[in-house]
C-alpha cells in the first residue's frame, strides 16, 4: 500500500489504527477479537482447524486476538468435557495455534475461564453452596484449600499459556462467573476472610491477577475482565466497580476489558435489538479512574461504530468479537476503506451461540466459513460456467458471490425490483435492522464481482431458452402458508406480508394466528411505534438500566414500558409454551418485550372461523370469540418449486437451494449456507 492510501485511510479511522504498547508488545491497532467459545477446543482434531481459524483472523488484521475460554482445572470446566490447560502434555495443541497466528504476526492472548457456578457438570464449585437459576447443578462451596488450589491452578494456567507461546492472558472477572460470584454478595455467602466485606470478596480476582504476574513476567498481557455493570439484583455498586478496577490495575493487570450482564441477567446486552455501542458509556464512566488502558465491548459492529467510540475517548480499545466470525477481514477491509465491503455482523446468535448452547459447532449465519476454514473453500475453478440463479434471495445471493469468486459467470435474476428476498421484509421488524447490512454485503459483493444482476425479471421455463446457461440454480423462495379456514379470504384477514412490508393499515386489535418467528416479529412491529434498537435511551429506560448507576447492578428500580396501543393476540395451536422454538440465546428476550407490551400468547388454540365479529376460537375447550379488527396471517410457508419442477423436467443440471428446496424451518442460516455449499463444488 502507498503511504498517500495510507495517511487516507488513518484519517477515515485514525484512533483505531493508532498503534498500542502494552508491556512490551505493541498491538497494531485497537481492535480485539473477543473470546467465543468456538466447539473446535474440544473435537477431535480441532485445533488445527481453530489455528487456521485465528490465523485468518491475525491476517485480517485485528491488533489482537483473544481465545474462547480454557479452564485451569477440572472443576471450572464449562461441561464435563470442556477444554482445560493445567498439565504440561495439553501445552503442544495450544502452540499449533499461537504458531499459526504468530506467523502472521498476529497477537494472540489466552482466555481462562473458571465457570464456578455455572459449570454444566456436577463437579462445579463456588464461593457459596447456591445453584445459579441458568444450570441444574448445585455447586459445592469451595474450602480455604479450595479457594488457594482455584488461585494455583490460574497460575499454572497462565505458565503453560505462556510456554504455548500466547502473548498473554485474560482472566475473566465478569459475566457471573466464579470470580464475579466472589465479588457479589448474592453468590458469596462466606462468613470466612473471602467472604462478608467488599475487601474480602475482592482478595480472589486480586490474588489471581498477582499470581499470573508472578507465574509470568513482565513481557506477559495480563487482560482483566471486569464486571462494570452486573445486570442483576445485588450486584456491585458503581463505587465497588471503581474500587475494584484501581485494585485490579495495581495487582499488575495490563487492560481491564469490560464485563457486561451476568448470564443469569434478564435483560439482553448483545442481541440484535440492542443499540449498537449500548454499553460503552460505563467504560467511559470508568476511565477517569484507571491508567491502563480500558476496553469496551457489547454490540460494536461496524468501523464507524469503534472509531467514534475511540474518538470520544470513551476507552482505548474496542472488543468485537461476532464480527470477527463474521469477516475475517474486517479490519483490512477498514484499513483498505472497503468498509461497504464488511460481512457484519447481524447479532442474531444464530449459527454462533445458539449452537454452544446445543452444543453444536460454532459457525455463523452470514459466514459460513467461519470455524470451516479447513473445510469449506471456493478455490478457482479451472473450468469455468455460465450459471443462472433464479431468486436473490439470501440462498441466491450467497451462491452467486461464492460461485463468481470461484471465476464462474453468473447472472442473478429477480422478479422483484431489489436484491434480498424475505431480508427485505425481516428488516422491517424494529430491532432487526441490521439485515440492512447483509443485504449492503452482497449487493457490493455481487458489484465487485461482476455478477449480472437482472432485476424485475419474473423468469418462467421459457424465458431462459434465449440464454445459454450451463446450470440453473432455482432459489425461488417461499409462499406464505394460507391456512384452510372459514372466511380466510375476509376483508379483515392481512398477511404478515401485506403488514410488514405494504404496510397496510392495521386496526387497534389485532389476532396474529401462528407463533413462530415471523408471528413474534409481527407482534413487536404491530407494538412498537418506533424501534428502540436506534434510540438508546428509550431502549435503557425500557429494560430498566440506570446508566445514572444509583443503583447496584446498574438496575432501574422499575424498567418504564411505554405501553402499546394496540391489543394484541398471539396464538398457536401447539400445546407447548408459546416461543419455545425461539433461538435458544435470544427468545427469551423476544418473549419478554412481548410480555412488556401486555401481548397475550395463547397455545393450545382451535381457530373456528373468522367473520365480522372476529376470530372464532377454541380454548379450553370454551368457544370464544377474539373481537378484533384485523387478523394477521403467520402460519408458516411453503416452497416456490413450480419453476424447478418445470426446468427439471427438460434440462439438466438444475440444483434447487433455500426455502424453494425446503420451505420447514427455514431461515437465512440454511439459506446461505446452502448456496455455499452448492457454489463450493459446481
Ligand atoms: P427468499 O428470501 O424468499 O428469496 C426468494 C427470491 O426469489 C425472492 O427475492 C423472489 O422475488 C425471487 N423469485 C421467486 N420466484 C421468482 C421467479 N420466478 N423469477 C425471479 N425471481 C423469483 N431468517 C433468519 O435466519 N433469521 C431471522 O431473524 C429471520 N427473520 C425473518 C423475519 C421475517 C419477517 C421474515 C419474512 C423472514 C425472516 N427470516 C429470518 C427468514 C429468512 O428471511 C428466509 O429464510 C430467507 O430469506 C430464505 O431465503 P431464500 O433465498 O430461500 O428465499
Ligand atoms: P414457523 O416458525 O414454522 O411458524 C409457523 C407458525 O404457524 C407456527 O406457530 C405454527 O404453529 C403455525 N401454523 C403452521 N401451519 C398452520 C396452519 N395450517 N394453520 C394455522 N397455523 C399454522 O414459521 P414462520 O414464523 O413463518 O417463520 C419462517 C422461518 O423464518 C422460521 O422457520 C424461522 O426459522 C425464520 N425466522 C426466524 C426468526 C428468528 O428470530 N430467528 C424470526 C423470524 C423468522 P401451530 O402449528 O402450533 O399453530
Ligand atoms: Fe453475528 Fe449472527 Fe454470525 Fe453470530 S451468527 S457471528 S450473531 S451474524
Amino acid at each position: 500500500m502507498s503511504t498517500s492510501t495510507t495517511k487516507l485511510v488513518n484519517q477515515r479511522y485514525p484512533e483505531l489504527f493508532k498503534p498500542l504498547e502494552v508491556h512490551n508488545h505493541t498491538l497494531a491497532n485497537r481492535a480485539i477479537m473477543g473470546s467465543m467459545h468456538t466447539g473446535l477446543e474440544e473435537k477431535k482434531g480441532g485445533f488445527d482447524r481453530l489455528a487456521q481459524y485465528y490465523k485468518e483472523r491475525a491476517e485480517g488484521g485485528v491488533g489482537l486476538i483473544v481465545t474462547g475460554g480454557i479452564s485451569p482445572n477440572l472443576a471450572g470446566r464449562v461441561s464435563p468435557f470442556g477444554s482445560q490447560l493445567s498439565f504440561p502434555w495439553q501445552v503442544s495443541k495450544h502452540r499449533k495455534v499461537t504458531s499459526a497466528v504468530h506467523s502472521v504476526g498476529g497477537k494472540i492472548a489466552m482466555q481462562i475461564l473458571h465457570t464456578g457456578r455455572y459449570g454444566y457438570h456436577p463437579f462445579s464449585v463456588a464461593p457459596s453452596a447456591i445453584k445459579s437459576p441458568i444450570t441444574p447443578f448445585k455447586p459445592k462451596a469451595l474450602s480455604k484449600r479450595g479457594i488457594n488450589k482455584t488461585i494455583k491452578d490460574f497460575a499454572n494456567c497462565s505458565k503453560l499459556a505462556k510456554r504455548a507461546g500466547y502473548d498473554g492472558v485474560e482472566i475473566m472477572g465478569s459475566e457471573g462467573y466464579l470470580i464475579n460470584q466472589f465479588i457479589v454478595s448474592k453468590t458469596n455467602k462466606r462468613t470466612d476472610d473471602w467472604g462478608g466485606s467488599f475487601a474480602n470478596r475482592i482478595r480472589l480476582p486480586l490474588a489471581i491477577v498477582k499470581a499470573v504476574r508472578d507465574a509470568t513476567d513482565e513481557n506477559f498481557i495480563i487482560i482483566y475482565r471486569l464486571s462494570m455493570l452486573d445486570l442483576v439484583e445485588q450486584g456491585s455498586s458503581w463505587d465497588e466497580v471503581v474500587e475494584l478496577g484501581i485494585a485490579i490495575e495495581a495487582a499488575g493487570a495490563s487492560i481491564i476489558n469490560t464485563g457486561i450482564g451476568w448470564h443469569e441477567a434478564r435483560i439482553p446486552t448483545i442481541v440484535t435489538s440492542v443499540p449498537r455501542a449500548n454499553f460503552t458509556w460505563v467504560t467511559a464512566k470508568l476511565k477517569k479512574h484507571i491508567n491502563i488502558p480500558l476496553i469496551t465491548t457489547n454490540r460494536i459492529n461496524a468501523p464507524e461504530t469503534a472509531e467514534q467510540v475511540l474518538s470520544s475517548g470513551q476507552a482505548d480499545m474496542v472488543s468485537m468479537a461476532r464480527p470477527f466470525l463474521a469477516d475475517a477481514e474486517f479490519m483490512a477491509k477498514a484499513k483498505r476503506d472497503e468498509a461497504r465491503l464488511i460481512n457484519t455482523c447481524i447479532a442474531c446468535n444464530q449459527a454462533c451461540l445458539d449452537h454452544v448452547f446445543k452444543n453444536k459447532l460454532v459457525s455463523c449465519l452470514v459466514n459460513p466459513r467461519a470455524c470451516e476454514e479447513t473445510l469449506l473453500n471456493f478455490t478457482t475453478t479451472a473450468n469455468v460456467k455460465n450459471i443462472a440463479v433464479i431468486g436473490a434471495g439470501p440462498a441466491g445471493m450467497a451462491f452467486s458471490v461464492y460461485a463468481a469468486q470461484r471465476g464462474h459467470k453468473v447472472t442473478l435474476f429477480d422478479g422483484a425490483d431489489k436484491i434480498g428476498g424475505q431480508l427485505n421484509i425481516a428488516n422491517q421488524v424494529p430491532g432487526k435492522e441490521e439485515f440492512f447490512e447483509t443485504i449492503r454485503y452482497f449487493e457490493n459483493m455481487l458489484n465487485k464481482l461482476a455478477v449480472t444482476v437482472e432485476l424485475n425479471c419474473l423468469i418462467d421455463s421459457s424465458k431462459l431458452e434465449k440464454y445459454n446457461f450451463d446450470e440453473l440454480v432455482v432459489a425461488t423462495g417461499i409462499t406464505p402458508r394460507i391456512p384452510e379456514l372459514e372466511g380466510v379470504t375476509h376483508s379483515k384477514v392481512l398477511s404478515y406480508v401485506d403488514v410488514l412490508k405494504h404496510k397496510a393499515k392495521v386496526g387497534e386489535s389485532v389476532a396474529i394466528i401462528g407463533a413462530g418467528g415471523i408471528g413474534f416479529d409481527v407482534a413487536e412491529f404491530l407494538t412498537h411505534e418506533q424501534s428502540l434498537a436506534i434510540d438508546s435511551k428509550a431502549w435503557n429506560k425500557e429494560w430498566g438500566i440506570d446508566t445514572e448507576y444509583e443503583n447496584r447492578g446498574g438496575l432501574a428500580t422499575k424498567a418504564q414500558v411505554e405501553p402499546s396501543k394496540r391489543k394484541v393476540y398471539l396464538l398457536q395451536r401447539k400445546r407447548t409454551k408459546v416461543g419455545v422454538g425461539l433461538g435458544k440465546t435470544s427468545g427469551w428476550t423476544h418473549r419478554l418485550s412481548l410480555k412488556h407490551k401486555k401481548v397475550k400468547m395463547i397455545n393450545d388454540v382451535n381457530y373456528i372461523k373468522i367473520d365480522d365479529h372476529g376470530l372464532h376460537v377454541q380454548i379450553d375447550d370454551k368457544d370464544i370469540c377474539l373481537e378484533v379488527e384485523h387478523v394477521v396471517l403467520c402460519a408458516g410457508q411453503v416452497s416456490n418449486r413450480v419453476l424447478y419442477d418445470e426446468l427439471n423436467s427438460k434440462l439438466a443440471n438444475v440444483h434447487l437451494i433455500g426455502g424453494a428446496d425446503v420451505a420447514l424451518e427455514l431461515d437465512a442460516k440454511r439459506a446461505i449456507r446452502q448456496g455455499a455449499k452448492l457454489a463450493a463444488i459446481l
